[in-house]
């Protein structure tokens, strides 16, 4: 062997690119892993019913290529939001479609931005078309601040509303005074729009700059099976269509997607039944156990552990994490952003789950220090 390595001929910015870091994904059993926003119930059974048609079925073998545009699933996503299927396109899974909005929109020279915090995965598809990243700080009012917004100088702007990691929700009137001062593109990220009061989608008709972008992974219960969608003007899904894989929804995914959106009855009751559990912890840390927790519109809760000696902060949070894993109890630590570096992200798992949860967090307060 002789010359250069792979890695001396790849892209100088691909060479230094960090990727991703998703939530722990644990292999052994005896879990309670509340840690990356899964549904803690299972999905509609008429997905299962729909796969193995799919998978047994002459008619639609898994011989044959699935449909390049995901056609009907098109379809019942627009007639879902009242739109029409020119204004929808699906990916694999709702990531897909933001590496494509950024491939669209950003590169050298035309900025992407977002608010500090936010989902993390942004910057790293910035990086990987060698974009430059503007941030917009939040704090603790999680008020959006607008003026910074709109004055940010992004070609792109992603929103992710309700926010993660905090799971704060921002208004349509707040969301449409960005639509009105930004001159670029506005994603609002709705992962987490189920679970919460507003959402933009009927902003969409009054503003070609917006896209809306929403999973199949938390509501619907179907983080495995891969599929979210944008909706946009029909310019705009144009241009996603021309970037994106050809074949990039497989077969037993489209399928699995139309059954589910076809049951919105069964996850009316899913959606219901988390938020319940959700409000009743909120309100038990904040009132009982005086920790201060962001209102919460998703299916998590991002909460600031306080020790029994009334103390918060990174240290105090990390003690709590770590008490938490070594009862098997997953949830999430943001350690590398001040403001949510004291604060514990809480999936929003069954009755069980929390049970176990807080019974946890509970022996932790009794816990001698560094127990
Ligand atoms: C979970 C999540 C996604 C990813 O969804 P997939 O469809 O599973 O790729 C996107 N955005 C936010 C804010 C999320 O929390």
């Amino acid at each position: 062997m002789s010359g250069k390595g792979p890695g001396m001929l790849s892209l100088a910015h691909v060479a230094g690119l960090h990727a991703y870091t998703p939530g722990l994904q644990p292999s052994g059993s005896g879990w309670v892993k509340l840690n990356t926003n899964e549904c803690p119930y299972p999905p509609s059974p008429r997905v299962a019913e729909a796969i193995a048609r799919e998978v047994g079925g002459d008619a639609a073998s898994l011989r044959l290529y699935p449909d390049p545009s995901s056609s009907t699933l098109r379809q019942a996503v627009a007639s879902m939001h009242g739109l029409s299927a020119g204004q929808v396109c699906i990916g694999n899974g709702s990531d897909d479609l933001l590496n494509l909005l950024v491939r669209c929109f950003c590169g050298p020279g035309a900025v992407a931005a977002f608010t500090k915090p936010s989902y993390s995965l942004y910057p790293v598809l910035v990086g990987i078309q060698d974009g430059t990243c503007t941030t917009i700080p939040l704090d603790r009012t999680l008020r959006l601040p607008v003026a910074e917004i709109a004055a940010s100088g992004a070609r792109i702007f992603f929103l992710t509303s309700p926010n993660a990691p905090t799971g704060a929700g921002f208004t349509s009137a707040e969301i449409e005074s960005v639509l009105e001062a930004f001159p670029g593109i506005l994603v609002v990220d709705e992962a987490y729009a189920p679970f919460a009061r507003e959402n933009a989608v009927g902003l969409l008709s009054r503003h070609r700059n917006l896209i809306v972008v929403r999973t199949l992974s938390k509501a619907y219960a179907l983080a495995g099976i891969r599929v979210g969608y944008a909706l946009a003007d029909p310019e705009t899904i144009g241009l996603l269509d021309r970037v994106r894989d050809s074949y990039n929804v497989s077969r037993l995914s489209q399928a699995a997607a139309i059954a589910a959106l076809g049951d919105s009855g069964y996850y009316a009751g899913v959606v219901e039944k988390i938020k319940a559990t959700r409000d009743s912890y909120v309100e038990r840390w904040v009132n009982r156990n005086g920790w201060f927790t962001f209102p919460s519109q998703s299916n998590f809760i991002c909460t600031e552990p306080r020790d029994r000696e009334g103390r918060t902060g990174l240290a105090v949070a990390r003690s709590a994490y770590d008490f938490l894993f070594s009862r098997k109890v997953l949830v999430r630590h943001f350690p590398s952003d001040a403001l949510t570096a004291s604060f514990l992200r809480i999936s929003v798992g069954s009755d069980d789950e929390m049970l176990v949860l807080d019974e946890s967090l509970d022996a932790w307060l009794k816990a001698p220090p560094n127990a």
